[in-house]
This record gives structure tokens, sequence and C-alpha cells, in this order.
């Protein structure tokens, strides 16, 4: 089957509207408001916001994550990526599109899981942009393995009662509700023994302990947190999916979000790679342009080269996708998972270097950047953990061989071959 990322005409001229409307209209916002992206809009910033995102609904481009019985419209994998590698280009363009992280995953297991009642409380406003949530599973003594978490729920006749602690719980501080995951059955293997509940934000016991920032981001983010879940009560309908199955759930959740931040990473990427151009034709040194040294092209060639082939391979993960071929695209999200933080990291990084000093700084968004990259490598499990994965799914294609040498052997090749022309190159046949 050919591959084929070509749009229609229409759809180009959609994204051409994108391109001028994030550049001229948005990105502004990331200098104006400064890490408020996940606060609740003030008169102020609804006054700029809201007029941007009924632009966005105008244009047929609002939520686009979505499928159709979401509401969204079903424009496929490919041209998500299209749009996305452009909303990359600011912190905002998710607000303003209504596709930012993790509102995205919690509204899709929202819509599948979720009761009518909690559906109609919570689900239209998180659509619309108008409440935040948290999705919180990770735990303070062990993030990447599943197996240590804690935090329990137990039956108590009509009701669930959580009890324990979730660390990194990005928004929990704004979130109208969180997705919390707990273990309900302690005696089976936790991907068979977790639950995951839905619980409104002022449910008693909910305790913020701590607040912790990203370096360099700004005090009044949200931030991530530190939330003890002191006997937590809530209805038995607030188990979202079927008691037991909360991985199974969070997976299906997890893999839509990761390639949403390879799509996006592609236009941090293009990004770093226009200032370093930038910079490099434009600063001179006694003997010339940065831009002549080799040094510098070998900079701005490396990361050209890794931005296309990074791009192509989120173009190609997208198409499997739309194709319908999970299986593959799983694999090919993982290896997604393991790239985005390396691409960025070395496109930023080479970036930094040719900025000098004012690189490092607070007046370029660089080391903003550098920080996304490390936390591109562990927000939705780290990447040594998917490397294993990915290692994994590719080994599971493969089979071991039970003769002594491999079997690219030269020997057994010959034997091979000569199985094959034998007959046509006779009895006294010998390779030169
Ligand atoms: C920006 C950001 C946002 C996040 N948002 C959320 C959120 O909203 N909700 C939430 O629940 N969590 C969130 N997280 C937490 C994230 O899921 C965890 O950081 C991640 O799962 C790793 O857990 P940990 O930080 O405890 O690291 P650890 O588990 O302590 O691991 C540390 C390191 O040990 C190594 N390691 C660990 N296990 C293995 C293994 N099996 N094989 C090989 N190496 C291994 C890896 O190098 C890993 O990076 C967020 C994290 C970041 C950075």
């Amino acid at each position: 089957m050919a591959v084929d990322f070509s749009i229609e005409s229409e759809f180009q001229e959609r994204l051409d509207w994108v391109n001028r409307f994030v550049r001229d209209d948005v990105e502004p916002l990331d200098v104006l408001f400064p890490g408020c992206e996940y606060l609740p809009l003030d008169d102020t910033r609804r006054a700029v916001v809201d007029p941007l995102k009924q632009q966005v609904r105008d244009h047929g481009l609002w939520a686009c994550h979505l499928g159709p019985e979401l509401g969204g419209q079903g424009y496929g994998a490919v041209k998500l990526t299209l749009l996305n590698e452009i909303l990359g280009r600011s912190g905002w363009s998710p607000i303003v599109f209504g596709t930012q992280a993790p509102d995205t995953g919690n509204a899709e297991i929202l819509a599948r899981f979720g009761t009518d009642d909690q559906k109609a409380r919570y689900l239209q406003p998180l659509l619309d942009g108008e409440i935040f949530s948290c999705f919180s599973m990770t735990e303070p003594q062990g993030g990447s393995d599943p197996a240590l978490f804690t935090t329990r729920a137990l039956r108590d006749g009509d009701e669930w009662v959580i009890e324990g602690t979730k660390y990194f719980s990005s928004n929990a501080t704004v979130a109208t509700f969180l997705i919390v995951m707990a273990v309900t059955d302690p005696d089976v293997a936790v991907h068979r023994g977790t639950s995951m509940f839905l619980v409104p934000a002022d449910t008693p016991g909910i305790e913020i302990d701590a607040v912790h920032h990203l370096y360099g981001s700004a005090g009044h983010e949200p931030g991530h947190a530190l939330v003890r879940y002191d006997r937590v009560r809530v209805p038995a309908d607030a188990l979202l999916g079927e008691e037991g199955r909360g991985f199974a759930v969070a997976q299906s959740r997890l893999s839509g979000g990761r390639i949403h931040h390879a799509m996006r990473t592609i236009g941090m990427c293009q990004r770093a790679l226009d200032m370093l151009c930038e910079r490099a034709l434009s600063r001179t040194t006694r003997d010339g342009r940065l831009a002549d040294k080799q040094f510098v092209q070998g900079f701005v060639a490396d990361s050209y080269a890794q931005l296309v082939q990074f791009r192509l391979t989120v173009l190609h993960t997208a198409w499997l996708i739309d194709q319908g071929d999970e299986r593959a695209a799983i694999t090919q999200i993982g290896v997604l998972k393991t790239l985005i933080p390396k691409v960025l990291h070395d496109i930023v990084g080479r970036t930094i270097q040719v900025h000098g000093a004012l690189g490092t700084t607070t007046e370029l968004p660089l080391m903003g950047w550098l920080t996304a990259s490390f936390a591109l490598g562990l927000a939705d499990g780290p990447t040594e953990v998917h490397r294993a994965n990915l290692a994994r799914h590719v080994l599971a294609d493969h089979e071991p061989t039970d003769r002594p040498w491999p079997t690219e052997f030269r020997e057994y090749r010959q034997e091979q071959a000569l199985e094959r022309y034998g007959d046509t190159l006779g009895e006294g046949f010998d390779s030169p």
C-alpha cells in the first residue's frame, strides 16, 4: 500500500490560516501571559483569549483530536500532525485550540466510561476549555513501576474510600476533577488489581501537601502537586471503566497523549532550528559569519536531518493510525516516545550553543525548551522503560536460531545458495 501524506487543498488553506494565526495572534500570549495557560481565565485574559477560541471554532479547528462521536471533526491523525506541529510553536496554542494535555485524554476517558451525570457535569465544560482536570497516578515512592503503587480504594457499602498519596499530579491545584488510579485488589497483579476513579476536586479529604514546579517556570503556574487522599469518599459509580481495569483504560489515553506530544515537538524543534539559522547567518566573527564555520554548519545540517527524520516518523505513525494498523502504530508510538527528548534536546542544545551566553538566559525561550526535553523524557513514563518495551515489541517479531552459528554465517548461506543454484552450476563448482 502506498504511503500517502497528501491533503486536500482546502485543508492546506486552513493550515495556512493556522500558521498566520499562531504566529500573529497566539505567540504574543506567550510573552503577555507567560505561565498562565492553565490558570482559570480572569477578565483581562478572557477578553483576549475567548475571541481567539471563537476564531478557531469558526474555522472548524476546535478540539481537532476528538472523533466525530465527541463533537470533533474526525480529520484523522495525519492532518492532526500537520496542525499540531504548528501549535507546538506556542505554549498557549493548545489552550486556544482546545487540545491541551492532560484534559484531552481525560475527556476521552470521561466520554467512554463516565456516567451520564458525570458527563453532564464535566464533559462539555472540559471540551469547551472552561474547566481543567488532573490525572493522578504517579506516587512519590515510584513512578515508573506501578507495582510499587500503594494508594488503595476500599469498598464501603455504596461508596469507595480512597487513601494514599500521589506525586506530580499536574494541574491538581486548578482542576475541577481528578482521575485517580488506586489499587482495589492487592492480591492480584497490579495490572489486574488497579482501578480508576473520578474524584471531584472539592471532595473532603483531598489535601495538596506541596506543589513542585519545573525548573525555570513561574511560581504562579499550577505546577505538579503532591496530593494526599485522606479517606476520600466517592460513590460506587465514581469508578471509570471496570473494576481492576484501570491500566487498560489508562493505556488507551496515554498512547494518544504521546503522539500529540510528538506532533507538537516538531513545532518546537522547527522554531529552535529557525533561531539557529538566523543566529548563524547574523553573528559574525573577525573572519566571517558563524554560518561559514564548519562546526556551525554541522550543527545546522545535523539539526535539519534529525528534524526531517523525526517529522517523517511522526507522519508515518499518524498514517498507520489512519489505516487502522493499531499494532504497528503502538510500536511506532514507542519509537516516538524515545525520540522526542533526544531530538528536542539535541536541536535546542545546539541552538543554545550558537547563541552564546544569551542562549542561556531568560531573554530567549531556549532554556525552557531544554527543560521540556528532559520533562518529556519522563512524562507518560521514562524513556528507558519505553526503550525496553520497544525492544520487546521488536524482538516479538523475531525467532532464535537453534543452529550453532548465526543464520547469516557464511557457510550456511553458501549451503542455501547451492541448494538454489547447485543443479545449474554442476558438481565441480567452487566459489571464487
Ligand atoms: C512534566 C511532567 C508532567 C507529569 N505529569 C504527571 C501527571 O499529570 N500525572 C501523573 O500521575 N504523573 C505525571 N508525571 C510523572 C511521570 O509519569 C513520572 O515522572 C514517570 O512515570 C517517572 O516516574 P518517577 O519520576 O518517579 O521516576 P522513577 O520511577 O524514580 O525513575 C527514575 C529513572 O530511573 C530509571 N528507571 C526506572 N525504572 C526503570 C526501568 N524499569 N527500566 C529502566 N530504567 C528505569 C529511568 O532512567 C527513570 O528516568 C509527570 C512528569 C513530568 C516530568
